[in-house]
């Protein structure tokens, strides 16, 4: 009897667990900083050791750009060049559909590092209306640059990124909005005691141990 009871609890507890899993709602950390910072380049080193999916709003977009039959595509083509946001019903979709692509094709794929976004209070609208109750954003990972640097950065990125916005006219106008639109969406994140700040004008590494440190600590 005791038997056939262990017997099947112990066949329902794998299922019992990979329902949870499967109703685990995406746990999300947004990661902002100003163009250049190092975003991009700290994602892919945290998705080696930690299970996270990085999913880039930038990185979305220009796919969604060169993307054949797009309707969006010449829009999006032009408020790259011109660094300024892309309205947020389609930068959302694009998130949207990414998570539930890869939380479709793996449930236990529910961690997820979204950087580039929230990048103004449109974005923030945009989530709040169509995330709100669907995702956790557990806290923000804020890279933390001048401005000098920045544009260097990405001055030197542009000798072989092929990017139409890594050239000193769109990065000045890039600058401007990340201090205009996504400084004060950070500012308000922090008022909430969410944003983990990091000094990302240091080598890879150093800036890599500080984000290790954090995510040891959140996670
Ligand atoms: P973002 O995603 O914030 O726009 P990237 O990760 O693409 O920035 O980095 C921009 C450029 O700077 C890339 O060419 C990258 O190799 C370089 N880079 C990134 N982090 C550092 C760093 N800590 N020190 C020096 N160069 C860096
Ligand atoms: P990035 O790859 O993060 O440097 O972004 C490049 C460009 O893509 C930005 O200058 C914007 O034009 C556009 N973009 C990136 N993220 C967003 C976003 N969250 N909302 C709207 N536009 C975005």
């Amino acid at each position: 009897m005791i038997g056939r009871l262990f017997g099947s609890l112990s066949q329902k507890v794998p299922s019992l667990l990979y329902r949870v899993s499967q109703v685990m709602k995406p746990q999300v950390v947004f990661v902002l900083g100003g163009p250049g910072a190092g975003k991009g380049t700290q994602c892919s080193k945290i998705v080696e050791s930690y299970k996270y999916t990085h999913l880039s709003a930038g990185d979305l977009l220009r796919e969604e750009r060169n993307r054949e039959g797009s309707e969006f595509g010449q829009l999006i083509a032009n408020y790259i060049k011109e660094g300024k946001i892309v309205p947020v019903e389609i930068t959302i979709n694009l998130l949207r559909k990414a998570m539930e692509e890869t939380m479709q094709k793996d449930e236990k794929k529910f961690r997820f590092l979204i950087d580039g976004f929230p990048r103004n209070e449109d974005n923030l609208q945009g989530w709040n209306r169509v995330m709100d109750g669907k995702a956790d954003v557990k806290f923000v990972l804020f890279f933390d640059c001048s401005n000098e640097v920045c544009i260097n950065r990405c001055l030197e990125r542009g000798k072989s990124s092929g990017r139409t916005d890594d050239n000193r006219e769109s990065l000045e106008k890039r600058i401007q909005t990340y201090l205009q639109s996504t400084r004060p969406i950070i500012d308000l994140y922090e008022k909430q005691g969410k944003v983990c700040t990091i000094d990302a004008s240091r080598s890879v590494d150093e800036v890599f141990a500080d984000v290790k440190a954090i995510l040891d600590k959140e996670d």
